[in-house]
């Protein structure tokens, strides 16, 4: 098997069977992004223990590429702590942009995506779910910094 198909295989795996894919109610999501270009609509959930991201999951519906993508990030960052996830979504959303050459072990299966890069119109169903959970991440830094400072 060629390596292109072995990552089509597993991009299509990922969109057929997703990981940590469960309803999410609206009030539940952390964030609810959409990709209105290509009609991709994603919902975000974790709750932080000591730190790290617990019982990571999503919701939602789109292409093959946004779903499996969403599907193979919720299974990175499940435990991972915040500053690990932070640095992931960089790297990732910096792969597809070619910004920079992350490191192929830091990446795994994440590589797969990294084809989506020659359709650009594609690139941002493959980023969708990365750029919800920075959002998420930026959001729940903002509370706790209003948090510490009293207001
Ligand atoms: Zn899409």
């Amino acid at each position: 098997m060629e390596f292109d198909e072995l990552y089509q295989e597993l991009i299509l795996d990922h969109y057929k069977h997703p990981r940590r894919k469960r309803a999410i109610p609206e009030g539940e999501a952390l964030v609810d992004e959409e990709n209105p270009v290509c009609g991709d609509h994603i919902r975000l959930f974790w709750r932080v223990e000591e730190g790290r991201l617990r019982d990571v999951a999503f919701d939602g519906h789109g292409c093959a590429i946004s779903m499996a993508s969403a599907s193979m990030m919720t299974e990175r960052l499940e435990g991972a702590d915040v500053e690990t996830a932070r640095r992931l979504i960089e790297a990732f959303i910096g792969m597809l942009r070619g910004e920079r050459a992350p490191s192929d072990e830091a990446m795994g299966d994440l590589l797969a995506l990294e084809g989506v890069r020659e359709f650009p119109m594609r690139i941002k169903c493959a980023t969708l779910a990365w750029h919800a959970a920075e959002k998420a991440l930026n959001r729940a830094q903002a509370s706790s910094l209003a948090r510490a400072s009293g207001s």
